[in-house]
């Protein structure tokens, strides 16, 4: 996964690098170091843990350079330790580099370079990268950029690398395959990096590079793109537009309650323009576009990780029961490798906060080259998926900075539950009368969030009973099911307290074993189909000393005589409350997680862009 950000100007290269690591944190925080070249002299300083670790050990050095290139890394070969940490030296010290991705095969490269003299230091695949660009700088001769380029050409993997020369100061070379790098072009100054956070403040303009290509940036203001075959290409720019407030904590402990407030307004963004509640309409262009495939689709199959799996759950109760499309929903990672059956009539919908997500993009390909139409639902503009999909959807929730997605969960269930809508009008399958009705109703959304959201103190006095758990079982029905796959997600990806997620109904398959006076049951029982089956759940519960915690609709006094506690919800429509029902799911874990002093943004061994499959 990894955070790459690189300079080249006439400005301090330094605080560059380090406010950008800082921005691409989420990406990744094993390590972190930077490589900075002042005078033909190269040094690079790096340090295990966060950005700041780096910062209080490289106040000891002159870190004055006006070209330099930095890193925060998540382990995929080696284990977190100084000496792993990016930037790698070449066998010789004159060449650097950073990587975000793997290099398949850099066993076989590695003992090839072994045995032509090259000694390793680290124990990662990237170190054998720059190795060989050194070796093949080395013996055909070649500049840096050629060097680069015809080591790529050897390598099976995935990189997005910058790579320094201290030979050749007033350069920078980088390269991209399946991970993402954007250069942004100044004045007489490039930057480099993984996403755009770290270039916004400094220039709008901006290049995305593709797969397998090579770019060189000059101080001089000039730069060169080829593909890895040598052909020589024409740059295609893009503008940003993004604020950096957005970038702030803006008052906020951590960014994952930011987030979470935040969700009346993105989701009001998420459904500007596409929705008309006077009118009593919600439209998509992209799906506009592409009706005839939509109205006609055999079968959705929507193709997604972690909690953007969630939300494709969520679309298949909408998806069936509104519009009639049999859908099906599939992790990424397995459908990829299973020799699924694809038909042209079938549509398959990528879900990804990032749009970086390297299994579903491996998903995306095979879905592709099987004929069928791939569309995709992604929050970062601009990102790998949203390019590689055949049409899509910006879910329009802005950077979602916490590695626990919440905002970026919520903008997804809006889309989908949009399309949805709008598929099933358009198809017939349910009623003008009712389509305007739950137009209507869809637009209250954003204002029973921000209700809901007024207990938050509530729920943190809540966490305040559970927060030495060591288990917890979140129970939901229908709508509700993938939201308990949710936030049992969310407690244990922050707090590391075990949790898990199953249909009401099930748990009296297994999990019911498991409860005690020790074991916090969480219930979603909002529904009103199911009400009394789920009130036989919680009495199951009870009946075995539980500790049941209700989401129940406001005024329930029914739940509230039985549950240890309840946590009240707007009552909302059947096919709208996971939207409003995961809200306090989202508030439980952040306050668990907080007051068990967890870091509640970047949980450990997690990242937020997962770039290697
Ligand atoms: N494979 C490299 C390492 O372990 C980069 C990891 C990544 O991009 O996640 O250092």
């Amino acid at each position: 996964m990894c955070g790459i950000v690189a300079y080249i100007g006439n400005r301090q290269a330094y605080p560059i690098l380090i406010k950008g690591l800082k921005r691409l944190e989420y990406r990744g925080y094993d390590s972190s170091g930077v490589a900075l070249l002042n005078d033909k002299n190269l040094n690079i300083y790096k340090k295990k843990g966060k950005v700041d670790e780096l910062v209080a050990f490289a106040e000891q050095f002159d870190t004055t350079s006006t070209i330099g290139i930095g890193h925060t890394r998540w382990a995929t070969h080696g284990e977190p330790n100084d000496k792993n940490a990016h930037p790698h030296f070449s066998g010789d010290s004159n060449l650097t580099i950073v990587h975000n991705g793997i290099i398949e095969n850099y066993d076989i490269l590695k003992t090839a370079l072994e045995q032509q003299g090259h000694v390793f230091k680290s124990d990662t695949d990237t170190e054998v990268l720059i190795h060989l660009i050194e070796e093949i700088q080395r013996s055909e001769n070649l500049s840096i950029e050629e060097a680069v380029r015809v080591a790529l050409t050897k390598v099976v993997g995935a990189y997005a690398i910058v790579v320094l020369d201290e030979k050749e100061p007033d350069k920078i070379v980088a390269a991209r395959k399946s991970s993402p790098l954007v250069v942004g072009i100044g004045e007489n100054e490039f930057f480099l990096a993984s996403d755009a956070t770290p270039i916004i403040e400094y220039t709008k303009k901006v290049t995305y590079l593709n797969d397998e290509e090579v770019a060189v940036v000059h101080r001089d203001g000039t730069f060169q793109i080829k593909n890895i075959q040598n052909e020589n290409l024409e740059p295609s720019f893009q503008y940003l537009d993004m604020q950096i407030e957005l970038l702030e904590k803006g008052g906020y402990d951590y960014f994952m309650l930011k987030e979470i407030f935040q969700q009346p307004q993105t989701i009001s963004d998420c459904m500007r323009g596409r929705l008309n509640a006077n009118e009593g309409w919600t439209t998509l262009g992209s799906v506009e576009n592409n009706i005839e495939k939509f109205l006609n689709a055999d079968r959705i199959i929507f193709v997604a990780c972690g909690t953007s799996w969630h939300a494709g759950l969520v679309a298949e109760y909408l998806f069936e029961e509104l519009a009639r499309i049999p859908v099906e929903v599939e992790y990424a990672s397995e459908f990829r490798y299973r020799n699924p059956v694809l038909t042209e009539k079938d549509i398959v919908i990528a879900i990804s906060q990032s749009g970086e997500t390297a299994d579903t993009l491996a998903a995306i390909e095979l879905a592709k080259e099987r004929g069928a139409f791939v569309y995709g639902v992604v929050n970062v503009v601009g990102s790998s998926i949203a390019r590689a999909t055949d049409s899509g959807s910006y879910i329009h929730a802005g950077p979602e900075i916490g590695v626990a997605s919440t905002k970026a969960f919520t903008g997804q269930l809006t889309l989908l539950t949009m399309m949805a809508l709008n598929l099933a009008y358009r198809k017939g399958t349910i009623s003008q009368d009712y389509y305007r009705q739950m137009v209507v109703e869809f637009s209250t959304i954003p204002t029973k969030i921000e209700e809901t959201l007024k207990y938050n103190d509530k729920i943190e006095f809540i966490a305040e009973q559970i927060k030495d758990s060591t288990n917890a079982l979140y129970l939901g029905r229908g709508y509700n099911f993938p939201v308990a796959l949710e936030g049992a997600l969310k407690l244990k990806e922050i707090s590391y307290i075990h949790a898990e997620g199953y249909p009401a109904a099930e748990m009296k398959h297994g999990p019911i074993a498991l409860i005690d006076e020790m074991m916090p049951v969480i219930v979603i029982a909002t529904n009103k189909s199911a009400y009394e089956k789920i009130v036989s759940n919680i009495q199951e519960v009870k009946a075995r000393k539980g500790f049941v915690i209700a989401i129940v609709t406001e005024g329930d006094k029914h739940i509230q005589k039985m549950a240890d506690f309840v946590i009240e919800i707007p009552e909302v429509e059947e096919i709208f409350s996971p939207l409003v029902s995961s809200i306090p799911l989202q508030l439980l874990s952040y306050h668990i997680a907080v007051m068990r002093e967890c870091n509640v943004d970047q949980p450990r061994n997690l990242a937020k862009s997962v770039t290697v499959e």
